[in-house]
Parts: structure tokens; sequence; C-alpha cells
């Protein structure tokens, strides 16, 4: 059910922390943590802690908690001191979303080209 943990989602365990993760930043609704596969100098997820399977499925379902995770991102790009970053929600397979728990991908610390691949 939209909202309620995922035995079988790799970031509802981030979230209640039986898969380590570099946190670095949480509040009462997201968790900030380090891409174990970093695609630029900073590349931190934003996510909700309420599994939701996708950012429509979130804004839909709860659009004060995917307000919560665009301002977290904006709190990640202050702490790592990034002047420009792109926020990316990759929507589907096509697009390359392969954890079907809604996260916001911040990337920064290098120049990103434009149209993405
Ligand atoms: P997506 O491809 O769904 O947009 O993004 C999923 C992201 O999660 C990828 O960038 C991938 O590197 C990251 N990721 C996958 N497994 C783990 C993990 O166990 N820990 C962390 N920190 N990131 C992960
Ligand atoms: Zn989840």
């Amino acid at each position: 059910m939209a909202g309620e943990p995922q035995d079988d989602c790799l970031f509802c365990k981030i979230v209640d922390g039986s898969i380590p993760a570099t946190i670095v930043r949480e509040t009462g609704t997201t968790i900030a943590f380090r891409d174990i596969n970093p695609q630029a100098p900073t590349h931190v997820l934003v996510i909700p802690k309420a599994h939701h399977r996708d950012a429509a499925a979130l804004a839909a379902a709860a659009p004060e908690l995917a307000a919560d995770v665009l301002r977290e991102t904006q709190a990640v790009a202050d702490e790592e001191k990034l002047e420009s970053y792109r926020i990316v929600f990759n929507t589907g397979s096509g697009a390359g979303q392969t954890v079907w728990h809604a996260h916001a991908h911040v990337l920064g610390g290098r120049g990103l080209d434009w149209p993405p691949g």
C-alpha cells in the first residue's frame, strides 16, 4: 500500500537501518544519503521515508511530502556548497529508474551537459 514500508524495497531498508548508507541529512519525513555509484563529485539521493513507487505517485498521494523532498534537495545543495546542480527524478525503466521508491538525485560539483543522455 502506498506509504507503507515494502519488504522487498531497498530504500525502505535504508530507512529502517537494515541496509547501511552514508546519511548526510535526516528530517522527520525524509533522508538524504550518498549514492553508492556516484556520477558526480556530489551525488546524493533524497527520499521520503514513506514508500511511494515514483515521484508522480508521491506527488499525487502526498503532495506535502513531495514538497519536503524538494526542500531537502535545496538543503543538500546548500550544505555541499553547490552553485549549480541538477535534480533528477528518473521515472520509469526507460528513463533509468531502477529502485521503485521515489528518490531525487542531487548532482553537482562538475559541469553537467544538456540535453542529458
Ligand atoms: P535510479 O536508477 O532508480 O534513478 O536510481 C537508483 C540509484 O540508487 C542509483 O543511482 C544507484 O547507484 C543507487 N543505489 C542502488 N543501490 C544502492 C545502495 O545500496 N546504496 C546506495 N547508497 N545507493 C544505491
Ligand atoms: Zn520503499
